[in-house]
C-alpha cells in the first residue's frame, strides 16, 4: 500500500472515470447474460449450460430452463437468478436496450 498510495494524486478526481468504467463493465455483463438466456433456450434438455444470471454451470434438465435450480425452503421455492435476471432486464429498467439482441 505505502509505494503506491504516494504516487497518487489527490487533486485529482477520478471519480467520473470510474463510473463510466464500472457502467461499461456492466453493460458488458448484462449483455452476456442476454447472450447466455438466448443460448440457453437452443441448448437440449440433459446438457450442461451457464445460468444466464451468474453463469454457474448447471445441467438443463427442463426444456425452459435457463437459470439456476429454483432454492426450496420449506414450501416456497426461490428463484434467485431468474427473478434478478428479469429485474435487470424489465422493459422500464435501465439495460431494457440490451434485452432485444
Ligand atoms: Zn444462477
Amino acid at each position: 500500500m505505502g509505494e503506491m498510495a504516494e504516487h497518487l494524486d489527490d487533486s485529482y478526481d477520478y471519480s467520473h472515470e470510474i463510473r463510466e468504467d464500472e457502467r461499461n463493465r456492466r453493460e458488458d455483463d448484462w449483455r452476456r447474460m442476454n447472450i447466455r438466456f438466448h443460448e440457453n433456450g437452443r441448448a437440449e434438455t440433459g446438457a450442461t449450460i451457464e445460468c444466464a444470471h451468474c453463469a454457474r454451470k448447471i445441467v438443463k434438465k427442463t426444456y425452459q430452463q435457463r437459470f439456476c435450480p429454483p432454492v426450496v425452503k420449506g414450501k416456497k421455492k426461490s428463484y434467485r437468478c431468474k427473478d434478478r435476471y428479469h429485474n435487470i432486464m424489465n422493459p422500464r429498467g435501465k439495460f431494457a436496450h440490451l434485452a432485444d439482441l
